[in-house]
């Protein structure tokens, strides 16, 4: 049994990653950044006017000044106006200041008669003026390789006049659950039978990533039928295998991996829930062996298959966030295992729920944090605390 540490490190080791691809900006939505994207046009482009109202040299303007309108500037082609002492231009909201402008007057400031202006109001230079480059300067970062893009990280990205964006590659998974007792839903249930709930547990996980494909099959506990899907799953770039890791006669997803020439890196890690994970690798395909029961089949697949995905996708934040808070009750772990302990956040208190054992999927669905408790800690009740979160 080694660490989650340790495997975690392990499983990292082993992602290589696949070459980027170039995507639309809007398709990039969500995905890694494989580069750094640096500024290529100031913001503002140009000085431009903050509001609708008349060009002016501030020095000119006082209240009771009257000015010639000598010409009109919309948002639009700059029409090289140029202002001199007594006059103004008729401009609007984000068009280009003319020249020798050196602030703008609101309209509602100014009481205009035919092709004169009266300004009622002092004005100061650079009022009303967005100017060139304060928001951005050409070469400043605008997006770090392995960020997420955002919706705003596309804007800026359009404002600089990127069509399209070099990002993570595609990443094709196969899911296959085990065990001759799961039936998917729509079946009847025999006795003795369960629903196949980790099937769809992984493949929503798995709709959170940009640019990551599943397909899910299932297989019963026996060497032929788990040799074709593991086979086949071999064709992706990783396989996650639900059930038959464990030590069980009908567990038989390590000996099948090993008859097919792979190579079993880790197998048993001391985490709870999620002891009998697996981690090996055919080819260039990345084995994820998660256990059956459901609540480590998520735990699992948050600690150990969730940051293989996202380096593979070119990210370069691995971790879940965090959120501070204050432990309600006393906790203590007197196992050998780190345990990670399913419970609710809510302003700020985090509160265990349901059954904390490896098959209570009620409880998972009620908690939306993590508290993991290290080997031989104890936190009492009121403890400052730190809950890792996933949606
Ligand atoms: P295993 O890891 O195959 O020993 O399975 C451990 C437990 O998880 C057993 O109680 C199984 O019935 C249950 N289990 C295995 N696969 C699934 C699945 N796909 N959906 C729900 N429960 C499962
Ligand atoms: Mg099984």
């Amino acid at each position: 049994m080694i660490s989650e540490q340790e495997a975690r490190a392990q499983i990292l080791e082993a992602v290589r990653p696949s070459p980027p691809r170039q995507l639309s900006i809007l398709e990039a939505l969500d995905c890694f950044a494989a580069q750094d994207y640096l500024g290529r046009l100031p913001l503002p482009t140009f000085d431009n006017s903050a509001m609708d109202g008349y060009a002016v040299i501030a020095a000119d303007c006082r209240p009771g000044a009257t000015l010639r309108l000598i010409g009109e500037q919309p948002a639009g082609l700059d029409r090289q106006l140029r202002v001199t002492s007594g006059a103004a231009v008729r401009i609007f909201t984000g068009a280009p200041v003319p020249e020798g402008a050196d602030a703008v007057v609101m309209q509602e400031e100014v009481t205009r008669d035919g092709e004169t202006i009266t300004v009622n109001t002092a004005v100061y230079p650079r009022q009303y003026i967005r100017e060139r480059g304060c928001d951005l300067v050409v070469g400043e970062k605008i997006v770090a390789a392995g960020e997420r893009i955002r919706a705003t990280t596309v804007a800026l990205l359009a404002s600089q006049g990127f069509e399209t964006v070099s990002v993570g590659p595609e990443v094709r998974v196969a899911i296959i659950s085990t065990g001759d007792e799961v039936v998917n839903p729509g079946e009847p249930l025999q006795p003795g039978q369960v629903y196949n709930s980790n099937s769809v547990l992984l493949q929503s996980l798995l709709r959170r990533f940009p640019g990551v494909f599943s397909a899910t099959q299932h297989c019963g506990d026996d060497r032929d039928s788990l040799r074709r899907a593991l086979t086949a799953g071999a064709k992706n770039q990783l396989v996650i295998v639900s059930g038959g890791v464990s030590v069980g006669e009908h567990d038989l997803v390590q000996a099948t991996l090993r008859s097919l020439g792979a190579r079993i890196h880790i197998w048993r890690v001391a985490i709870k829930p999620g002891k009998p994970f697996l981690f090996g690798r055919l080819g260039d395909c990345l084995f994820f062996g998660l256990p059956g029961n459901p609540v480590s089949a998520f735990v699992t697949f948050l600690q150990f298959v969730r940051p293989a995905i996202l380096k593979m996708l070119g990210a370069s934040n691995l971790e879940l966030s965090t959120l501070p808070a204050r432990l309600v009750v006393d906790l203590a772990n007197d196992g050998e295992r780190v345990h990670y302990v399913r419970g609710r956040l809510e302003e700020g208190n985090f509160t265990p729920v349901g059954r904390q054992e490896s098959h209570a999927l009620h409880g998972l669905s009620q908690a939306n944090a993590l508290l993991r408790v290290a080997a031989g800690e104890s936190l009492p009740a009121g403890a400052e605390i730190e809950v890792r979160v996933w949606e």
